[in-house]
């Protein structure tokens, strides 16, 4: 029988790209968004780039308990990737109760219906932020936590312990996986951390739409690019890096939604080592702002308005990833190019524009 995987959050810029590898991988998907943070867009694109016009598409807010237990009735789900979250960093800051409420009600809300309807594999999507500024690079899986600077990176901490706990404590309802049964089973989870996400589907078809101004970094290069901002600003150039600017491990999208694929398959095909696993999702390599900055008007061949601006608060001087895990374990390695990825955000954003 092929393996259904429900993706909360599937309308969103990841988890549009995960959708379309999942179905190409062979699985069927069943999309829950609330669409709170972008329309039906990149669900389209999703029915395009596959050719699928039967994908289910559930619209409810995993805030709401009966819905998700009702998605758990209705369909028999192998698994479970959780995107479904805010993810404004300043937001999170101005408004915390408004982070906590949503990232983390959802996610019990999911636990508890995987759970109860005979135990589930639960991918959950953390992120690099939980590591903190560290002096110990690139990080590896068990470089240690720092305590968040932010309600978003705090949501991101607990979200991963919530789950390492539910693990542990509905391992008392045996080992495997029984889902769609109307009793309690076992949770196996694991939480990919990513590093920084970029790019676009090379269809142009699905890609990144923030809303309002952006706060990451390509989004933000492109739309300058096609003038939709008038300059970049580059927040700070007097970091101790090689050319002053902040050091990132920049991961394809589709490279990523790959390394999805990979840990549900581990998951849904009994591979797991331990009921909890953590895997860093990233290519291992540092590229700084202004790096990033001249590939994208290299590859592009496109005169980028930019200025050095101050530091931006709670920015970190350097991050990247030890992706040797991922490699090891998922059998996963990032394969597209700073080039490769950068001209595809491009032309995605050239699509939006109707270009
Ligand atoms: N950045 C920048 N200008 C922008 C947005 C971001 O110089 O308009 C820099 C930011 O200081 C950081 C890097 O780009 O060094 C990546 O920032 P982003 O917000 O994309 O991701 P983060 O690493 O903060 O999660």
């Amino acid at each position: 029988m092929m393996k259904r995987v429900l993706v909360s959050g599937g309308a969103g810029y990841i988890g549009s790209h995960v959708t379309v590898e999942l179905l190409q991988a062979g699985y069927d998907v069943v999309v829950a968004d609330n669409l709170s943070n972008c329309d039906l867009t990149c669900f389209e694109g999703v029915k395009k780039i596959t050719g699928r016009n039967d994908i289910p598409f559930e619209k409810i807010d995993c805030c709401e308990r009966d819905a998700v237990d009702r998605l758990f009735s209705e369909f028999r789900i192998d698994a479970v990737i959780h995107f479904a979250a805010f993810k404004a960093v300043g937001e999170s800051v101005a408004e915390p109760l408004k982070y906590y409420r949503n990232n983390l009600l959802s996610f019990l809300n999911i636990l508890e219906a995987a759970s109860a309807h005979g135990g589930c594999n639960v991918l959950f999507s953390s992120s690099a932020t939980v590591y903190g500024e560290t002096d110990r690079l690139p990080v590896t899986e068990e470089s240690p936590r720092q305590p968040a600077t932010s309600p978003y990176g705090n949501t991101k901490q607990m979200c991963e312990d919530i789950l390492r706990d539910t693990v542990m404590a509905t391992a008392a309802y045996g080992t495997e996986v029984m889902s769609g049964l109307d009793k309690p089973g076992p949770v196996k989870g694991i939480s990919l951390r990513y590093f920084n996400p970029i790019g676009a589907h090379p269809s142009a078809l699905i890609g990144e739409l923030p809303r309002g101004v952006p706060n990451n970094l390509v989004p933000y290069i492109t739309q300058t690019a096609i003038g939709k901002r008038e300059c970049l600003s580059i927040f700070g150039n007097d970091y101790p890096t090689q050319d002053g600017t902040c050091l990132r491990d920049y991961i394809d999208v589709v490279d990523l939604a790959k390394a999805h694929v990979a840990a549900v398959s581990r998951m849904t095909d009994g591979r797991m080592e331990d009921g909890y696993e953590i895997f860093n999702i990233g290519t291992g390599r540092p590229v700084s702002v202004l790096e990033l900055v001249n590939t994208f008007e290299k590859v592009n061949n496109i005169k980028l308005n930019y200025r050095f601006a101050p530091r931006r608060a709670g920015d970190i001087t350097a991050i990247w990833a030890d992706p040797a895990k991922a490699e090891k374990k998922l059998g996963w390695k990032a394969q597209r190019t700073v080039e490769e990825t950068l001209a595809s955000a491009w032309a995605w954003e050239k699509h939006l524009a109707g270009k």
